[in-house]
């Protein structure tokens, strides 16, 4: 990344801020080896998006299962969060950023310590039965065998992340609305943010005018119209950055997360 005074500012920003929230997408979890959606190595180059309708799902559930076996499972349930993910929770925990808005469904924020996440698709941890709703933690479901069916009524359990077509959970799209409403810098991590609520909520802190800040590997629509200082990079090494311009009191360990030694060998 050039040194080009755009992470001071952002820095500074982020000081002068009152209620900051970070935005997040699938980008931010490249590095833990969960592919994008779009874009190189991305999942549609692989898969056909129509699997993830709702109503394919409910007529032909063991197909659209494989495949969310293949592409999600397999690797959310080994990812481990990055470097990107701890400074976002230990901004949170020095006050810095309120919230984690987030589209993802791999529940990297909250492995990394993040407390206040708000998951606007859902999250692959939990599973539902599309029959009478018990909710289950997926490690009870026996994914060798699919699809997975609810212990109560036999069921076909479901995800409980959003598919095509389906509705996003109300209260959190509330809440991430609330949460925008009282906002005064919005950091946007990995994220095109082009589908509905991303893009409503980010209009929304515009004309709130709360400032814009956006990291992204490449310019978005978001850059065009929305963004007030868009820094273009890989989050990892953008926040990185950041972290360094802030206090980097070393809380966050950024050398030594780098270098792969994490969790428990952090004190
Ligand atoms: P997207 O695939 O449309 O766009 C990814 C964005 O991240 C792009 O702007 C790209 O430039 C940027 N990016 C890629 N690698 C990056 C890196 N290393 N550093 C910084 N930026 C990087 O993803 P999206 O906009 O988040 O699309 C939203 C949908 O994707 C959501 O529905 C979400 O549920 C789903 N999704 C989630 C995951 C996950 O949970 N990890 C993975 C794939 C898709
Ligand atoms: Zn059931």
């Amino acid at each position: 990344m050039k040194k080009d005074g755009k992470t001071e500012q952002a820095a500074q920003w982020l000081r002068e801020a009152q209620h900051a929230i970070a935005f997040t997408g699938a980008g931010i979890s490249a590095n833990s080896g969960i592919p994008t959606f779009r874009g190189e190595g991305g999942i549609w180059k692989e898969v056909d998006p129509n699997y993830f309708n709702i109503d394919f799902f409910n007529k032909k559930p063991l197909v659209t299962w494989k495949i969310i076996k293949k592409v999600f499972y397999d690797q959310m349930t080994h990812a481990q969060p990055n470097l990107a993910h701890f400074i976002l929770s230990i901004m949170e925990q020095q006050g810095m950023i309120k919230t984690v808005i987030t589209q993802n469904i791999d529940h990297l924020h909250q492995d990394a310590g993040s407390k206040n996440v708000l998951e606007l698709h859902g999250t692959y941890k939990r599973l539902i039965c599309t029959r009478c709703n018990t909710e289950y933690d997926y490690r009870f479901a026996d994914l060798n065998f699919l699809p997975p069916t609810c212990f109560v009524c036999r069921g076909v359990l479901k995800p409980d992340f959003v598919f095509f077509n389906e509705k996003l959970p109300a209260t959190t799209k509330q809440q991430a609305f609330d949460e925008i409403d009282k906002t005064d810098l919005v950091l946007i991590v990995g994220t095109r943010a082009e589908v509905f609520p991303a893009n409503s909520l980010l209009e929304k802190a515009r004309e709130n005018n709360a400032r814009i800040i956006e990291i992204n590997l490449d310019a978005t629509e978001v850059t065009r119209q929305l963004t007030d200082l868009f820094i273009q990079g890989d989050a990892t090494n953008v926040m990185k950055q950041l972290c360094l311009q802030l206090t980097c009191s070393n809380q966050c360990k950024c050398d030594e997360r780098e270098k792969g030694i994490t969790g428990s060998d952090i004190p």
